[in-house]
């Protein structure tokens, strides 16, 4: 018998054995296409040498030292490195172990920063309801999955939520996709209003919706707009790019592609590829001076921020990033993906939207293409999509609460950015396989 607290505590899962490049291996023998990177993480595929290399390294150096005695090298390096190639004005970097620990030190920071400032009464939240931000108590209030939230509402902060982004079901007809953005974007301005302005501090969501949605990138001019808003009321605009950041979407950063600037960034996942558990939560100057200039000092932290051997598993991923020139495979192996899937399933009955950025896409299945009408939750496509995969060998990931947080079918892809062209027609294959046995 297992002592191990397994989260679902009725499945029976394979035990792995090895991983490599796209693949794992089970202790069977079995082999597993990771057609999602596990949840978008496994960015550099399995067993890369390197990152190995660059954790034992470490590891024979100086295993772990306690922040509040001493900062490291890679933890240096790597805020240097983020920095440079972040987002204009993020200028530091705060190390956490995980996404759900990023976005935490986020609303902190949020909240934080109007102490410091002199505007103790900015206290509210505001996030959208189709988004994930973690499991942690601030991070799932913040996210929009009503029924997680349920559960645990009467213990958490509260967090008003607007519509998201999307274009699939939420466009009018006659109205262009730019009109959408702004019609979209003028939610948030319509609920700092009725929250009174002076309260709200600040502002969530992801640049492309991940878990939750399926890789729904928003439509042009949306993010700037919000960012007007923003700015217009003194909102801090809090981008969460735990799942889309460090190159999934084909830029190191999401919101490059939306030409804006936040004032707090978080990214886990693709930071450590899977190599090491750690997160980030990047912020301006502006938040971080407010600080130093202030109580200096972050009422916020953990044993494990700025681990050395996570920030030096992070800094060789970001490295090879850059070395090998990844991004740029991302653009181009996105798009033989996105026209793979266009191919194999454009006509499906089943799939009403095919979407995403870089190797971060997303089908969403429907009962009806025509009228879109999603799929009763009480089927459990979702559920029964994935495990037909993953018994074809394909792990994809697939969710439910597409459609405002509650119903809706989605499976999201994100494979390792090493992926090559004969991989990506396995990954569609057994995807194809798997929905026809479902
Ligand atoms: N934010 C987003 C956008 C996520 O997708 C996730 C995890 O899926 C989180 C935060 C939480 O990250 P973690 O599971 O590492 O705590």
């Amino acid at each position: 018998m297992s002592h191990v607290f397994p989260r679902h505590t009725k499945s029976d899962l394979p035990v792995i054995a090895s991983g490599e490049g796209c693949y794992l291996f089970d202790k069977s023998g079995k082999k597993y296409l990771d057609g999602s990177g596990g949840a978008a993480v496994s960015c550099l595929g399995h067993g890369d040498p390197e990152i190995a290399a660059a954790i034992s390294a470490q590891l024979e150096k100086v295993a772990f030292a306690h922040t509040g005695f001493f900062t490291s090298e890679p933890a240096e390096m790597l805020a240097d490195l983020l920095a440079e190639n972040g987002p204009a004005d993020i200028d530091r970097v705060f190390f956490v172990s995980g996404g759900s620990e990023a976005v935490e030190a986020a609303i902190k920071l949020a909240r934080q920063y109007f102490i410091e400032t002199g505007e103790p009464q900015r206290h509210r939240l505001i996030a959208r309801r189709q988004s994930y931000h973690g499991n942690t108590l601030g991070a799932l209030a913040a996210g929009g999955n009503e029924w997680r939230r349920r559960p645990f509402a009467p213990i958490m902060i509260e967090t008003s939520h607007i519509a998201p982004c999307y274009e699939y079901r939420n466009r009018r007809e006659g109205e262009t996709a730019f009109e959408y953005g702004q019609r979209a974007a003028g939610e948030l301005e319509d609920e700092i209003l009725r929250l009174g302005p002076e309260t709200v501090m600040a502002f969530i969501a992801e640049p492309v919706v991940g878990a939750t949605a399926g890789a729904v990138p928003a439509v042009e001019g949306y993010f700037r707009r919000i960012r007007e808003i923003c700015d217009t009321y003194g909102v801090l605009m809090i981008l969460d790019e735990v799942m889309c950041g460090m190159g999934r979407t084909g830029t190191l950063f999401a919101c490059e592609q939306e030409d804006v600037a936040p004032d707090i960034v978080t990214i886990a996942k693709g930071l450590g590829a899977g190599y090491q558990p750690v997160g980030a939560m990047l912020c301006t100057a502006k938040l971080y001076e407010a600080i130093e200039n202030g109580s200096g000092f972050f009422q916020h932290g953990h044993t494990y921020i700025g681990h050395p051997v996570a920030c030096a598993a992070s800094l060789a991923v970001l490295r090879a990033m850059l070395d090998r020139d990844l991004i740029a495979r991302v653009q181009e192996k996105g798009d033989r993906l996105s026209d793979a899937l266009h191919t194999a399933f454009g006509q499906h009955p089943h799939v009403g939207d095919i979407r995403g950025r870089g190797l971060f896409r997303g089908i969403e299945l429907v009962e009806d293409r025509a009228t879109k009408a999603p799929f009763s939750p009480d089927r459990n496509i979702n559920k029964r999509v994935k495990a037909a995969a993953f018994k074809a060998g394909l792990i994809c990931y697939p969710m439910g609460g597409t459609i405002d947080g509650a119903r809706g079918d989605h499976v999201l892809l994100a494979p390792p950015f090493i992926i090559e062209d004969n991989q990506i027609d396995e990954l569609v294959t057994k995807l194809d396989s798997a929905l026809e046995a479902v």
